[in-house]
């Protein structure tokens, strides 16, 4: 039990249900009243602060958990359904716990892998929080003001378990925290201090990774089983691998023996990383083109020579909003690489949109195959890796879908 007192929010009458399943969101819309203890000098009313620490209860009075509160719609990211402190050792455990999980999927120390993410915010039961470990760096990005508001005993927790293991922890929130607070702080170095980026593995090939610059946290660490899978189909054939970012599935599929690969992406600055962790890997003269261009204008243009194609482009669709025309994005992307790809070619297609699922994507792919007027499998079909587990109580957790087809 708690000795502290929380301010509480009641729900209203019903609304406990998703709750007393362990969804660790509620929506603004379940909230009946917001009570200030008697002791707090506020007085009752929408008083609260973003990020500060509630505890939740039902109309009837029965303590429901514990989480951050924030402004949007979900209005509380509960990180404990039981009563205990958000103490220190909260936080040390939590951590550990999530160590442990890696530990379990052999990522930790690693001879072949030196990247994983450490914590899957609700997978891991810490809604709004992510933490990248990069070889002796950890990025840290949050996502809720409560998650902001705890970095310090992020920080430590995350020492206490690593020890000397980690020697800087850099905090890279600034463009995901809830709009209003982005603009009040800076990423910076919450322990340590290093040059910014580090050369670490991922199944034994090199990246280059630059946290303080790149995209996300530096790299798209869950997209790691799946250029696997781009190995395997790799040898032998003509790769065209779009929006390629750091070119992770082009570093995979030369590995494996391609004999051509061409790595595409809009921003002239991704292509060039990409052919920098061609150049690690395999030096001057690998069969490499690296060229920045829109995909879409890349498809349009293409010859009918490429084997293998992968298309990884970033989220269309951040909201439900934007559901429709995310879709429609989607069917008319596949449907141009369908046309275009050479009989028995091989695809990779994704979508890492929480607001697709996983049937509306295959449905979209099913109507570019349509379009295309191509004889289309399914070979296998994707998500994101154990090191972005799934609660099995949250499963708005699961956001990248691929598929791989064969186009006869
Ligand atoms: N496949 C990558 C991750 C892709 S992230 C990996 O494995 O690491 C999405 C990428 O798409 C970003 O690098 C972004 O610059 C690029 N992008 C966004 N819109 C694009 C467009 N219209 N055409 C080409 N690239 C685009």
């Amino acid at each position: 039990m708690s000795d502290k007192k929380y301010p509480r929010i009641i729900l209203k009458r019903g609304k406990e249900e998703s709750i007393l399943r362990n969804h660790p969101w509620l929506f603004s819309g379940a909230i009946q009243s917001i009570a200030v203890s008697s002791k707090d000098s506020r007085t009752n009313g929408d008083s609260l602060s973003d990020g500060e620490v509630v505890d939740v209860y039902s109309s009837g009075g029965k303590f429901l958990g514990r989480g951050h509160y924030g402004e949007g719609s979900i209005a509380v990211r509960l990180l404990s359904f039981k009563d205990v402190d958000l103490d220190q050792r909260w936080w040390e455990q939590k951590i550990e716990t999530a160590l442990q999980l890696r530990r379990s999927l052999q990522l930790v120390d690693s001879s072949e892998t030196t990247c994983y993410r450490l914590v899957h915010g609700e997978g891991d039961g810490l809604s709004g929080l992510i933490i990248d470990i990069y070889g002796s760096t950890a990025v840290v990005q949050c996502h809720s003001v409560g998650m902001y508001n705890s970095r310090e005993q992020i920080k430590d927790a995350i020492l206490k378990a690593f020890g000397d293991r980690v020697t800087a922890i850099y905090d890279k929130s600034s463009s995901t925290l809830p709009f209003a607070a982005q603009n009040q702080i800076k990423d910076s170095y919450l322990y340590g201090k290093n040059s910014g980026q580090e050369e670490v593995l991922e199944n034994g090939n090199k990246f280059l990774i630059n946290w303080e610059q790149g995209q996300k946290t530096g790299f798209f660490i869950d997209q790691r089983e799946n250029r696997e899978l781009v190995a395997r189909y790799s040898k032998g054939r003509k790769v065209l691998n779009t929006f390629c970012y750091t070119g992770g599935f082009s570093v995979y599929a030369l590995q494996a023996g391609a004999t051509h690969v061409d790595s595409v992406d809009s921003s002239a600055r991704a292509v060039e990383l990409a052919a920098e962790n061609v150049e690690l890997n395999f030096g001057g003269d690998a069969p490499h083109s690296a060229i920045a261009i829109e995909a879409f204008e890349h498809l349009k243009n293409m010859d009918q020579s490429y084997d293998l194609i992968i298309l990884d482009p970033p989220a269309f669709a951040k909201h439900h909003r934007a559901r429709g025309n995310a879709l429609q994005a989607y069917k008319r992307l596949n449907a141009r690489a369908m046309q275009q790809i050479k009989p028995g070619g091989i695809l990779f297609t994704f979508s890492c949109s929480q607001a697709v699922d996983r049937e509306q994507f295959r449905t979209a792919i099913f109507s570019a195959a349509a379009i295309a007027g191509r004889n289309v499998s399914i070979l296998h079909q994707l998500t994101q890796p154990a090191d972005h587990p799934i609660s099995i109580f949250h499963p708005e957790g699961e956001y990248l879908k691929g598929l791989v087809v064969y186009v006869e």
